[in-house]
């Protein structure tokens, strides 16, 4: 079987042929420019794969509702023409397949549960902590959507004592987004994070937000594993520090053996590693052909 994956970043487009295991095959990535440039590499690319399906997990905002007229579209974004392109329309004009359709970090949190670190259990929530935070969460087998879809990044933590960051998110200033994405690092300190010693303050600092997020998620969505990606956790030193700020928070009020004894095991690095991304987009293709077959 012959799957595309389009992992659709702010910054890069990752496009990729892979099978029903999960295996990618082939792949190819180009920067984020304008959507008339980026769909005539994206259509040169799938021209002669022979995919059956085509999964997309993209930067957003997205419209996700089939009855809206911009369905399939970015919503409101500063990248210039991606507002309202008909992205989706654009390449199912080309390819006349079974197209799967959601954001990034959904479509990770999938990949995650299929193949990856919560495969196995029926719920997770998949953070990433890049030059953006994105919150993707799937629960009792199915991926979250609603008004809209989640957006966990944006959500609103305690201060840090210590911190005089102002946040940079432009819609709420010190949102978890403003606070603790990449650039918010790299302006609080003056040097990017990748720069900053294991035992730099930064990361305690990081460590608080990340953990408040993680606790209000597990307090409110239950979810049976916790996913955490993006740039920044490459940092080796942070994970263990979040599992300690969750602990403390959490303070043993929820009763749960994965919360307890079993943290380590609960709030994991993706098991799909930095392939979480496309692995997510060729699991939501797989999922739109198989529907498409009932
Ligand atoms: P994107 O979010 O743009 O898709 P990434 O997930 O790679 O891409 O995130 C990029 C952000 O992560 C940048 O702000 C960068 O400074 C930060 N970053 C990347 N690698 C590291 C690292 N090793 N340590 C700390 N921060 C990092
Ligand atoms: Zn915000």
């Amino acid at each position: 079987m012959r799957i595309g994956a389009i992992e659709a970043g702010g910054t890069k487009f990752v496009c990729g042929i892979g099978n029903e295991n999960g295996t990618i095959e082939d792949r190819i990535s180009f920067p984020t420019e304008r959507p008339e440039r980026v769909m005539e590499q994206v259509v040169a690319y799938f021209k002669d794969k022979g995919a059956e399906a085509i999964g997309i997990g993209t930067f957003g905002p997205i419209d996700i509702d089939p009855a809206s007229a911009t369905y399939g579209c970015v919503t409101t974004t500063p990248k210039p023409g991606w507002s309202g392109f008909p992205f989706l329309d654009t390449l199912k004009r080309a390819f006349p397949v079974p197209f799967g359709w959601d954001t990034d970090v959904n479509a990770a949190a999938y990949g995650e549960a299929v193949w990856g670190a919560a495969k196995g259990v029926d719920s997770c929530v998949y953070f990433t902590i890049g030059t953006g935070i994105g919150v993707g969460v799937y629960s009792e087998g199915k991926l979250v959507h609603g008004l809209v879809h989640p957006e966990g990044g944006h959500i609103l933590p305690r201060r840090h004592p210590e911190d005089r960051y102002e946040g940079h998110c432009p819609y709420h200033g010190d949102c978890l987004e403003g606070m603790a994405a990449g650039p918010a690092i790299e302006r609080r300190w003056g040097v990017k994070g990748s720069e900053l010693a294991p035992d730099h303050p930064a990361w305690a600092i990081e460590a608080y937000y990340l953990g408040q997020a993680v606790t209000s998620t597990v307090l409110l969505l239950s979810p049976k594993r916790v996913i955490m990606g993006g740039g920044v956790m490459h940092q080796k030193q942070l994970l263990p520090l979040i599992r300690a700020e969750v602990s403390r928070n959490l303070n043993g009020y929820v009763s749960a053996a994965p919360l307890l004894a079993g943290i380590d095991d609960y709030i994991v690095s993706p098991g799909l590693g930095d392939n979480a991304g496309l692995c997510g987009a060729l699991a939501l293709g797989l999922a739109a052909l198989e529907q498409s077959r009932g």
